[in-house]
């Protein structure tokens, strides 16, 4: 079955220290790299887009040339004279990773301010995936007006996946932290939360508080990630799967693995696996993915079948 897949979201600039006082290039976002692995594992008749917005600049036009590199289309992506995309360094100490940011007048905050486009990449989409990091940057107005379009959306009998991607930093109100990530559970038909974030936030005392939790605000299939302990699927309302982790050799670095995980199962659920079967690809993936330093693997890094 051919189909096309649409991420929302924003892919940043990722400066990494390299050597002394050189820096490395690269670019991620959590949406960016779900859409990239989804990529990887979609069939080719299948097409991957990506909804944000950039700037008029030459690292905008750099950041939507790897953007098409990557076979991640960018037709809907919406060019705003005088923005530029965020950024963010990452600081190596002592082998610990840590982040600074510079994103809060970044174009990819006006994503949803041109309605009809929105629309349009939606309304041209089978599978529409966003995060709480989507939400998460957009103006309260601007989140309402994307959380409208994936209501109707999901109305209109189209799959829409949520990550919530709970990052408090982000935020400026923990109140309205947790109302908009329970608006982005009530547009969705499935949703991809990790089990520590949601334990944090929402006080859930197991994995299976989360499932009832976002089953309850509408959501018809969850898929529960809990990092090494596996992920638990509930789809449909069906019993719980639990699926379990794969092994890791040694952990390098666990940036996407969540990521990572939501880009081939979805991936594979399109290509017609069971939940179980793809939530078990994904696995080997997420582990594959961890085994290297960086977002973004290359396939031939990653195992096949
Ligand atoms: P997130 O990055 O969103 O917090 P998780 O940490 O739950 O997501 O990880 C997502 C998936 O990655 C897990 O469901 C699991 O398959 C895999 N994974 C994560 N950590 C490990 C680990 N230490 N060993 C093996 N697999 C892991």
């Amino acid at each position: 079955m051919t189909g096309k897949l649409l991420s929302i979201g924003e892919c940043m600039v990722e400066l990494m220290q390299a050597e002394r006082d050189m820096l490395r290039k690269g670019y991620a976002g959590d949406t960016f790299n779900t859409a990239y692995y989804a990529r990887l594992f979609l069939p080719a008749d299948w097409t991957v887009d990506y909804f944000t917005a950039v700037g008029t600049d030459t690292v905008s036009d750099e950041l939507l040339a790897f953007i098409e590199s990557t076979g991640v289309g960018t037709a809907h992506i919406r060019k705003i004279e005088g923005r530029t995309p965020g950024l963010y360094m990452i600081h190596l100490k002592d082998g610990e990773r840590s982040f600074s940011y510079w994103r809060s007048t970044s174009a990819a905050k006006l994503l949803a301010d041109d309605p009809d486009r929105l629309r349009a990449a939606i309304e041209a989409a089978n599978v529409v995936f966003f995060s709480g990091i989507t939400l998460a940057i957009l103006s309260p107005d601007a989140a309402e007006t994307l959380l409208a379009e994936l209501r109707r959306a999901k109305a209109g009998g189209r799959q829409v996946v949520f990550d919530p991607n709970i990052r408090p930093r982000l935020w400026d109100d923990a109140a309205r932290m947790r109302a908009t990530i329970e608006a982005g559970g009530r547009a969705a038909t499935m949703v991809m939360p990790s089990f520590d974030d949601e334990a944090t936030h929402f006080g859930d005392a197991s994995v299976e508080a989360t499932i009832e939790r976002y089953r309850a605000l509408g959501a018809e299939n969850v898929a529960v990630k809990d990092g090494e302990n596996g992920v638990t699927l509930c789809f449909a309302g069906k019993e719980r799967v639990h699926v379990p982790a794969s092994q890791v050799s040694a952990v390098v670095d666990t940036t996407s693995a969540g990521d990572s995980f939501n880009g081939s199962f979805l991936a594979r659920l399109a290509s017609g696996d069971s939940p179980a079967d793809a939530a078990a690809f994904a696995a080997r993936i997420a582990a594959a993915v961890i085994g290297h330093h960086g977002a973004l693997i290359g396939r031939e890094k990653l195992p096949r079948g």
